[in-house]
């Protein structure tokens, strides 16, 4: 199975590789199962229809705007999308400073609390933000292992969140890096049983390899995690450059700066979470296999040969500009690789 969370895979996939995509897994990303969460389950709770909510995600990615475009999550009986608008990190950045607007001088305020994990820290007298654990590509892969140690092999609580090259606290866990930083395999072992092979692929080379494999017959993972930007979201290319002129580290120190401020969030498993228990259940899915959570988590793919023009934008000069521009893939997913090249002096 390959993961299905990266909008610039997906479009790569169906563009150029039909025959892989009967392996993709047909769960929605995190933003569309978001889109599902807004437009159906609380437009239920507060008795609107889904086009009287405008529903805006804060993404690292530009790919997530043509994602958010696909007819696939357009709602025909309400003319309404699930996801009505996408912005950019680095475009709430640059709308921010047009307003002279610097986030540092403005007072703390309440953590919404609709949808977000927090926990209530003592010492500070205040709910605290909480996060997943797992890679900067969000965890799935982690989540996913963890859970398939549990349900095939009767191994509980097993973390995968470990730098590469060690063992894990099965002795049969293995962690490797392969060939390069982007491509990482991890191999669980338990005697008297099939083991589970796991791996993580990203940037655009990574993913060209693995294809092959695939085409080839000699892809033996059970899971490929797949992501187009090498190094994952926390590198995607809609996050916040270093301000211009205002160079401190290189640009690759800062790619590890974003990924170690997206760790200092305590993570906690999705299965620990209050809200998405409720979701699962009688709130709103009536079970995890349900025939609403099949219609309201999955999804479907399309080989395609031309392009996909993207209706969406918000009517910011960036969105703007963005929406306009012919930028096929896989030109888009290769020059991924070229910037990070470029971040590693290897240009
Ligand atoms: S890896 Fe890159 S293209 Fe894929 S979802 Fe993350 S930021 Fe977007």
């Amino acid at each position: 199975m390959l993961a299905s969370s990266c909008p610039g895979w997906i479009c790569y996939a169906e563009k150029t590789h039909g025959y892989v995509l009967p392996h993709i897994s047909v769960v929605k990303s995190p933003q569309q199962v978001m889109g599902s969460i807004v437009k159906e389950y609380l437009a239920g709770k507060w008795s609107v229809k889904p086009n009287q909510i405008y529903h805006v995600c804060v993404m690292p990615c530009y790919d997530k705007k043509l994602e958010a475009s696909r007819p696939d999550f357009y709602d025909e009986a309400y003319a309404t999308r699930d996801v009505d608008c996408v912005i950019t990190t680095g475009e709430i950045d640059k709308m921010l400073e047009q307003q002279g607007t610097d986030l540092r001088t403005l007072p703390e305020d309440e953590l919404d609390s609709v949808f977000t994990k927090m926990t209530f820290d003592p010492a500070l007298s205040s709910p605290v933000l909480l996060g997943t654990p797992g890679t900067g590509a969000g965890g799935s892969l982690e989540f996913i292992l963890a859970y398939a140690a549990r349900e095939l092999l009767s191994l509980p609580n097993l973390r995968t969140n470990l730098p590469s090259d060690v063992p894990g606290p099965y002795p049969g866990l293995t962690v490797r890096t392969v060939r390069n930083a982007d491509f990482r395999e991890y191999t669980l072992e338990v005697p008297g049983a099939a083991p589970l092979r796991f791996a993580a692929a990203y940037g655009f080379r990574n993913i060209q390899n693995l294809v092959r494999k695939i085409k080839q017959g000699k892809c033996t993972y059970d899971y490929v995690e797949v992501m187009a930007c090498p190094g994952g979201c926390v590198n995607g290319g809609g996050q916040i450059k270093q301000p211009d002129g205002e160079e401190v580290m290189s640009a690759k120190d800062w790619v590890v700066r974003v990924e170690q401020v997206y760790r200092s969030v305590e993570g906690v498993s999705p299965e620990e979470s209050e809200i998405v228990r409720k979701l699962y259940g009688d709130e709103w899915l009536g079970g995890p296999d349900s025939p609403k959570a099949r219609r309201m988590l999955r999804t479907q793919y399309h080989a395609i040969t031309q392009n996909l023009q993207n209706p969406l934008g918000c009517g910011h000069d960036l969105c703007g500009i963005w929406a306009n521009e012919a930028d096929p893939l896989p030109t888009s997913v290769e020059r991924r690789d070229l910037d990070w090249e470029i971040l590693n002096g290897n240009n």
